[in-house]
């Protein structure tokens, strides 16, 4: 679990999980990654990792982001498979029993929570996900408007995760990206029960950007592709001012060259921009940054490869 600024309610939160799971007799630890909470989150995380022996605790420098986090838990879990959960319950724990059955009886390799329905969200976010999940879709085919982090992947799925070699990641799209036999099952989004969503608009934007470069270089192709449909835009312009010039009757036109220039400059710097940001992606993975940085371990956060 992804943990950031939850203090309120972690402990009880982690206790139905665990209950939950004892009460179905299913062997199993929990690995908690305290994302830089700045609350009293660590203490929470700690009393419990005192209490039960099956809990263990990482904690993260700074805030680093529920990507890093999910990271840092896919790269030091052990076990035959490991389900991703949020933290604050709205992602159903009673769904991990039909999810463990999945996998264990029916041999699946990754069962995915996929939203049912999305819960209450204000137009903005309905709206903003609408935009981003079609244009996800056009570019790279698939359909993450209902995914969700909430999965459960058997070993070897991530195993095949951890050979994956970029910096940068975008779970939902990586583990969809890496195939093997998997289920979707749908579930209703809870409401959460304190605090609030930690997600801004900004990083919601940010994590919009990171999705798709880290997964598709369709935008670099839709610059070109503007260019060439620039082009011919261009030469039957051409055609028709000169036509227009020999037959005598070139008009004045100002308006026509202050639109084209207009159209032309966004067009340059939209294009700019874009190629701009991939190239800062190719910058940051030359940098070959660590994608999180540890400050503290409790019982030594697994790690078993
Ligand atoms: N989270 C995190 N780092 C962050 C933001 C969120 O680890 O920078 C965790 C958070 O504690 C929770 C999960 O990611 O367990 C989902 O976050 P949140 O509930 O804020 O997002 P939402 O449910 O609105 O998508
Ligand atoms: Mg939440």
């Amino acid at each position: 679990m992804p943990v950031f600024n939850e203090a309120e309610q972690i402990f009880a939160n982690v206790c139905v999980v665990r209950d939950l799971l004892e009460s179905r007799a299913i062997e199993h630890q929990i690995l908690l990654v305290d994302d830089g909470s700045r609350d009293q989150t660590w203490d929470e995380i700690s009393r419990l990792c005192e209490t039960y022996s099956n809990i263990s605790a990482l904690r993260f420098s700074r805030n680093f982001g529920k990507e890093s986090a999910i990271c840092a838990a896919l790269e030091r879990c052990t076990g035959d498979a490991v389900i991703i959960m949020d933290a604050d319950l709205q992602h159903p724990p009673e769904l991990m029993v039909e999810m463990e059955r999945l996998w264990r009886e029916e041999g699946y390799d990754v069962v995915e929570g996929v939203k049912a329905d999305r819960g209450k969200e204000s137009v903005a976010t309905k709206l903003s996900a609408g935009l981003f999940y079609g244009l996800f879709k056009k570019m790279t085919d698939i359909d993450i408007g209902v995914a969700s982090d909430f999965k459960l992947l058997d070993r070897k799925v991530i195993d095949a995760w951890r050979k994956l070699p970029e910096r940068d990641t975008f779970f939902r799209g990586m583990s969809a990206w890496l195939g093997f036999r998997r289920i979707q099952i749908p579930f209703t989004v809870q409401q959460r029960t304190t605090g609030r969503s930690k997600w801004t608009p900004r990083s919601l934007t940010g994590l919009a950007v990171n999705a798709i470069t880290a997964y598709t270089s369709a935008p670099l192709y839709v610059v070109a592709f503007l260019g060439i449909a620039l082009m011919v835009f261009a030469f039957v312009l051409l055609v028709q001012t000169l036509i227009m010039k020999f037959l005598g009757g070139a008009s004045t036109g100002f308006t026509t060259v202050i639109i084209i220039q207009l159209l032309i400059g966004s067009c340059v710097m939209l294009s700019l921009g874009i190629i701009g940001i991939y190239l800062a992606r190719i910058y940051e993975e030359t940098k070959r940054r660590p994608r999180y940085v540890i400050s503290d371990m409790q019982r030594q956060a697994l790690l078993d490869s």
